[in-house]
């Protein structure tokens, strides 16, 4: 029973937190299109009300463009990453703040897209308007350069998430003790 408490509660942070990874997506977007001089006309950052987007008007040049594509994924992984660091170093002190990090694992998944999609189009796959493709077109990068930036993002976020499991261990965060559920 326990046990189902526990898989209950990381199952709502992990919904919470990819809910709340497309609304700082959406963020960075905005972000950066705002430092591009660009301006907001409309954001809607919930994807439970529809697809999450942000529409932007004005113009900039195509390097702004490319920050602007891949700003929403980069700030999400960024928080994603930070998220979970303060959730780790914070739950040794306080037991309640472990299961927090289940809230920052959706967010550095979005780098996940970045491996996928660029593989799909090196396979030849006609991929829809999207960051990828954008990025892409904005920059004159081939797929292959975004697969490397994709690939180092999921090998940081790994590498931050192995730490975080293994001191997860020794908080008991990833764990369905008795102890942790107490
Ligand atoms: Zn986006």
């Amino acid at each position: 029973m326990k046990r189902l408490h526990y898989a209950l509660l990381v199952a709502g942070f992990a919904g919470c937190g990819w809910l709340l990874s497309g609304a700082v997506h959406e963020v960075g977007h905005a972000i950066v299109a705002r430092g591009a001089g660009l301006d907001i006309v409309h954001i809607q950052p919930w994807a439970l009300l529809g697809q999450a987007h942000v529409r932007l008007a004005g113009e900039t040049t195509r390097s702004w463009y490319a920050a602007v594509d891949i700003s929403g994924m980069l700030f999400t992984v960024l928080v994603g990453i930070c998220g979970t660091v303060g959730a780790s170093l914070l739950a040794q002190k306080w037991r309640a703040v472990s299961l927090s990090v289940w809230l920052f694992i959706p967010m550095m998944c979005q780098c996940l897209a970045w491996v996928a999609l660029p593989v799909a189009i090196i396979f030849g796959a006609s991929v829809s308007r999207d960051d990828v493709t954008n990025f892409m077109q904005h920059t004159g990068w081939h797929a292959l350069a975004v697969l490397l930036i994709g690939l180092a993002l999921v090998t940081s976020c790994a590498v931050v998430l192995r730490w975080a499991f293994k001191r997860g261990r020794t908080n008991q965060c990833f764990h369905a003790t008795t102890e942790s559920l107490a």
